[in-house]
């Protein structure tokens, strides 16, 4: 398992709140038309926490506790795959991040990778019988399978996106997770400088992500839908860098965007637990 999106420790308390919040967010998988998400739903799953995405959901008569999230993820959840719910409110990065751009990049954007991909998925058995993660690997580099990656992918990166912020986040890591920092960059402005760099070069739409790879910290840089866990690197941080993710709030500025990511928002307590 690549990452670990549940993070908290009530999650079998959490586990039916965010389930239930699942269900109401299901895509529809008939021609019906698709449920919409409104601003109290946004809020009230945000409250379900970090562990919504990481519950392989049980019916709320399950007499079978949830299991741990961290054993769970995407890499249990089948078709049809659900939005998962914001680790936080859509206003909790404010002013930095704004509700108005969770209300398009998170309610919609993501939202409709979820819905593709249950249209996509929806009349082949096989694909719908794996999870996010197993379907992102598997359709990797299968030109014929495009259309599945680029929006199975999507819904893994966006939901391991906004696991990577957390309100009064940013600055330089402590503990453990500098220690690494200092001994794979050097120092922590040196990782900044070389994250940053990445961010800014990556042309066009596409992800900066800090990554292991052989017991080193590294940073790279995908194009569109691309993650590097396809390449067998342990993913522990990204940034999206669609002009979806900062427009509102920054225009054409990315760069500022990108400090503010690293200086106020960076969520280093989930980067150490994908360490492992
Ligand atoms: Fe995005």
């Amino acid at each position: 398992m690549s990452a670990d999106f549940g993070h908290n420790d009530s999650a079998a308390s959490i586990a039916s709140h965010a389930c239930a919040m699942r269900a109401n967010l299901r895509p529809s998988m008939s021609s019906q038309p698709e449920p919409t998400i409104d601003r109290r739903q946004v809020l009230a799953g945000s409250l379900a926490g970090a562990s919504a995405l990481a519950l392989g959901c049980k019916s709320p008569s399950s007499s079978t506790p949830a299991a741990p999230a961290a054993l769970l993820a995407m890499t249990t959840q089948a078709a049809p795959f659900a939005l998962p719910a914001l680790p936080y409110a859509d206003t909790a990065l404010e002013p930095v991040m704004s509700a108005k751009t969770f209300s398009f990049h998170y309610a919609k954007h993501h939202k409709a990778y979820v819905d593709n991909l249950n249209n996509l998925v929806k009349d082949n058995a096989e694909l719908a019988s794996m999870s996010l993660e197993a379907l992102v690997k598997k359709m990797a580099g299968d030109s014929t399978k495009a259309g599945v990656f680029n929006n199975a992918a999507q819904v893994w990166n966006h939901t391991f996106f906004w696991h990577s912020m957390r309100p009064g986040g940013g600055g330089a890591p402590k503990g453990r997770m500098l220690e690494k920092i200092n001994a794979s960059f050097g120092d922590y402005e040196k990782f900044k400088t070389a994250f940053s760099d990445a961010a800014k070069t990556q042309f066009g739409s596409g992800w900066a992500w800090l990554v292991e790879d052989g017991g080193k910290l590294a940073v790279h840089k995908t194009g569109n839908a691309e993650t590097p866990m396809t390449a067998g690197k342990k993913c522990l941080l990204t940034l999206d860098v669609w002009e979806h993710a900062y427009y509102l709030d920054f225009q054409n500025r990315r760069p500022d965007y990108i400090t503010a990511f690293l200086d106020k928002l960076v969520n280093w307590e989930f980067a150490e637990k994908n360490l492992g």
